[in-house]
């Protein structure tokens, strides 16, 4: 990084899923020291206690489908407020096994993936996608390269 490259600011959010792509995200052990010195983590349910999702992220890391209207409401507020939204893993690329489950009153009609709701601008597909994969992602973005 240099002098004048400003710190990343970065998201992940989870939406139906099942935790596997966080945990994956955690798989990357050695690899977190070296997000950690480019990255700064604004929101996230394993790295900090924000409860509402900031302004201006740059990347933002989205694990599961969008089943109810709460996920729907947080995937409109982060698609506006991030630069970069990505997929992670099957359950938001396609649905994946979040799209089994049950009826219920709040829930919405269809399960959907995440870019049938927002524009999406990276896929991680995997299920959960593995730690090497989340990192050839995130690597570039952190020096302000595309993958
Ligand atoms: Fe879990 Fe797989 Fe869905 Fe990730 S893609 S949230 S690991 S079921």
């Amino acid at each position: 990084m240099t002098a004048t490259q400003p710190r990343l600011r970065l998201a992940t959010v989870w939406l139906a899923g099942c935790s596997g792509c966080h945990m994956s995200l955690l798989d990357l052990d050695d690899w977190l020291f070296e997000l950690a010195r480019f990255a700064d983590v604004v929101y996230s349910p394993i790295a900090s206690d924000c409860k509402t999702f900031p302004d201006n992220v740059d990347v933002v890391l989205v694990e599961g489908a969008v089943a109810g209207a709460d996920h729907r409401a947080l995937a409109l507020r982060l698609r506006c407020c991030s630069r970069m939204v990505v997929a992670l893993g099957d359950c938001a690329v396609t649905g994946n096994v979040s799209a089994l489950r049950n009826l219920c009153p709040e829930l919405l009609e269809r399960v959907l993936p995440l870019h049938a709701v927002i524009p999406v601008d990276l896929y991680v597909p995997g299920c959960p996608p593995s730690a090497d994969r989340i990192r050839a992602v995130l690597e570039p973005l952190l020096h302000g390269r595309l993958p």
